[in-house]
């Protein structure tokens, strides 16, 4: 879908966040981007968002998958929705800003509340629902426009460890269904070696990616216990005690 060609970049205060990021991209990959606070990995996000240049080096887009302006979904740690407006209407924004009319747009928000599993809550209004619902109106608020690429930040990092392993299959099980792309922010290991099927190990000052790891982990519901789960864990585990010796 894209390949990362030597991106660096460096801020005005002279901090080098990222340092020579090389990598290719598939379509339909679920790639988590691994590391402590300060390796760089929001930049990254941000960068292929177009939110960001790079300082030197390129995203090269192939251009068969390239996706269209807007057409690239983002959710961030915090769900930042309005908070006078019901579910429907916070998922309505993209659209509408899109030119969308709300009668033109409501079929297709209604199917991606559904994706999300609100279908019944579509009209309350943020203040009450729970964190996790929230966080699910974000995620819909991302999937209505039927992005190619979706890149979340930390999605799940202020949620409860239930409300984060539900949000995660259900994520998960999104991906398998849509196809789509998706690079996800974590500092947690368990949860990138639940969700992808590929982890980048990024390590701090500058930003860098020390490791490009792949495992084939079989889909069901014992995911979660299997051992080529665990085998993954352990595998990023004995990696980041490499790269970054305490
Ligand atoms: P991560 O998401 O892995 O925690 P970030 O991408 O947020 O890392 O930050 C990487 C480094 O770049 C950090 O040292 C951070 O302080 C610095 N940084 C991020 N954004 C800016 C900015 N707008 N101006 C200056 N420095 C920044």
């Amino acid at each position: 879908m894209f390949s990362l060609r030597a991106i660096s970049k460096r801020f005005g205060n002279d901090t080098l966040a990222l340092d020579g990021i090389n990598a290719d991209i598939a379509p339909g990959e679920f790639v988590a981007l691994l590391g402590p606070s300060g390796c760089g990995k929001s930049t990254l996000l941000r960068l292929l968002a177009g939110l960001e240049a790079p300082s030197s080096g390129k995203i090269a887009w192939e251009q068969a998958t390239k996706p269209a302006p807007g057409a690239i979904g983002y959710v961030f740690q915090d769900a930042t929705l309005l908070p006078w407006a019901d579910a429907l209407h916070n998922v309505f924004l993209p659209l509408r800003l899109r030119g969308l009319s709300f009668a033109q747009a409501r079929p297709l928000i209604e199917a991606a509340l559904a994706q999300v599993g609100l279908a019944d809550f579509a009209t309350q209004r943020p203040a009450a629902l729970s964190g996790g619902m929230r966080m699910r109106v974000s995620i819909a608020r991302a999937l209505v426009s039927d992005p190619l690429l979706l890149l979340m930040d930390e999605p799940f990092a202020a949620l409860d460890e239930f409300t984060r392993h539900k949000l995660q299959d259900d994520l998960h099980a999104l991906w398998r269904q849509r196809g789509n792309t998706i690079i996800f922010v974590t500092h947690s290991i368990y949860e990138a070696a639940y969700l992808a099927n590929r982890v980048l190990v990024m390590t701090p000052h500058p930003g860098r990616i020390a490791a490009d790891l792949r495992a084939a982990i079989p889909e069901g519901p014992a995911r979660r216990q299997s051992p080529a789960y665990l085998d993954f864990v352990g595998e990023i585990t004995q990696t980041l005690r490499r790269i970054m010796p305490a």
